[in-house]
């Protein structure tokens, strides 16, 4: 591969082509209207417009995007993600056009791209699965029976859902009939496809998902798992790597169901199996990402292993340079993800232009975005303005690097989640690694605001974690000597 195209945007484009030029790689940018100053295009080599803002019509133009792939002997494209990375369709237009896709083939795109049938696909893997329905919800009496052995709450899911819509709580029996119509009738009109199933609704669970790589070789490795439980709206805002709960038999465990869950559906590239842990200790398949996922890095900072780079290495054909037992992990990250958003407004997209943009720096602090100073959000994409990565040789002290690195980062001319970030690494319940998707629900409400990001808490929560972190870390890792990030 001598040549790729990233059919993508912002960050991403940007960590893509990062791995590309270290690789010896040409890279083409497509970009629409609205980021023609953007620096992801000045960052490649070649750039092309592609049209006016809106995605579909200009991100979401396959036949376009493969138009210039083709003039500019693209060799490659890599999809990112969200826009036409889980677009089955897409991967095998590449493919028909003669350039490799940079990512799974179109038959782990769409099995993996509906709940349904990814869950009758795994079964035969024997994965653990929520309790439920396996099978679209045609009759709904039969099923309200079956909610009843379930036992209430429990959740009403679209097979197409994604992106944390698609889900109805249901909390008695009486309310079932009206939202299992609301179900159906929200999930048609959203994603063009009815289909419903019920789940057992987990109270208190924590979301863990376990990355993986598959070449067309049929070697499948993990690369351990990340938690992201502390979520908005059901989408994540921190991620970490490792987990805080997990023990090594758990740890190994869900390795496997993930190794499993690629298999079951021949998966090749970079992917992501989604978990949910229960209180108990159960863990349970929820999906599986067919994709680079936003919060890559924190996996690449414990394992020292390039994502992008493996992903190239797999479409160009090569076998997976590194075995299961090769990887250990070694040390902690955290990622928090600094959207334009205005927390103490229901985390609502806040717009505007960055009159200050200041990034933090230092050994062990990475960001990944793709702004400058001056530069507007633009109000047609996701508000995420970069990812705010961290690494350290354990939890405690990544958290406190955290804290370091969000106080050096000085964004102003709009609102954004640095401050909220600031509140998770000082909440007990971060620190001591006992929390779950409800985080921001049962903590983020004034009282605890007023505990946690009152000018003299934060303090004082310092000076206890420095005191753990002292007792803790006399042992220092050796400097990872080919981590590219640390450079910037
Ligand atoms: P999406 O495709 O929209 O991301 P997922 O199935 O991955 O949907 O679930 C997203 C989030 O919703 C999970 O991280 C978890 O917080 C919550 N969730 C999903 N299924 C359940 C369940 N059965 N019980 C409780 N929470 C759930």
């Amino acid at each position: 591969m001598k040549k790729i195209l990233i059919a993508n945007r912002g960050e991403i484009a940007i960590r893509v082509m990062r791995t590309a030029k270290r690789m010896g790689i040409k890279t083409v940018a497509v970009y629409s209207e609205a980021d023609k100053y953007a620096p992801f295009v000045r960052y490649a080599d070649e750039a092309f417009l592609l049209g006016p803002a809106p995605s579909d019509e200009s991100y979401l133009r396959m036949d376009k995007i493969i138009e210039i792939a083709k003039t500019t002997n693209t060799d490659g494209i890599h999809p990112g993600y969200g826009f036409l990375s889980e677009n089955a369709e897409f991967s095998k237009m590449v493919s028909d056009a003669g350039i490799k896709f940079i990512g799974p083939k179109p038959h782990a795109i769409k099995v993996m791209g509906s709940k349904l049938a990814a869950k009758k696909t795994v079964k035969a893997f024997d994965i653990p699965m929520v309790p439920g329905t396996d099978e679209a919800i045609t009759d709904v009496k039969a099923a309200k029976s079956i909610a009843l052995e379930i036992g209430y709450p429990i959740l009403i899911k679209a097979s197409a859902g994604g992106g944390g819509k698609g889900m109805r709580v249901v909390e008695e029996e009486s309310q079932f009939e009206e939202q299992m119509e609301l179900a159906i009738s929200e999930a048609t009109s959203s994603f063009g496809d009815g289909s419903v199933f019920i789940e057992k609704y987990i109270g208190s669970p924590r979301h863990i998902e376990v990355q993986v790589l598959a070449d067309q070789h049929d070697n499948v490795i993990h690369l351990f798992e990340r938690e992201c439980s502390v979520q908005r709206r059901h989408q994540k805002v921190v991620e970490e790597a490792p987990s805080a709960v997990l023990n090594e038999t758990q740890r190994k465990d869900i390795g496997q169901a993930a190794v499993d869950v690629a298999r079951s559906c021949q998966y090749e590239g970079a992917g992501t199996v989604e978990f949910i842990l229960d209180t108990d200790g159960s863990f349970y398949f929820l999906e599986m990402n067919t994709r680079l996922q936003v919060e890559h890095p924190v996996t690449e900072m414990i394992t020292n292993v390039d994502l992008v780079e493996q992903q190239i290495n797999i479409a160009r054909g090569e076998k997976l340079s590194i075995q299961q037992d090769d990887l250990k992990i070694q040390g902690h990250s955290i990622e928090l993800r600094v959207y334009a958003e205005d927390p103490e407004n229901k985390f609502l997209p806040s717009i505007g232009t960055l009159n200050k943009y200041i990034l933090p720096e230092g050994e062990g602090v990475r960001v990944d975005d793709a702004f400058e100073e001056g530069m507007d959000i633009p109000i047609y994409y996701d508000p995420m303005i970069a990812k705010l990565i961290v690494y350290a040789d354990s939890r405690i002290a990544c958290i406190e690097k955290m804290k370091r690195a969000i106080n050096d980062y000085k964004i102003e001319g709009i609102e954004t989640t640095l401050n909220f970030g600031q509140f998770v690494m000082h909440h007990e319940a971060f620190v001591s690694g006992d929390f779950n998707t409800h985080f921001v629900k049962n903590y983020f409400n004034e009282e605890g605001k007023k505990k946690y990001l009152e000018p003299e808490a934060p303090l004082a929560a310092a000076m206890a974690i420095q005191f753990i972190h002292d007792q803790k870390t006399k042992i220092q890792l050796p400097r990872r000597s080919s981590n590219n990030w640390q450079k910037r």
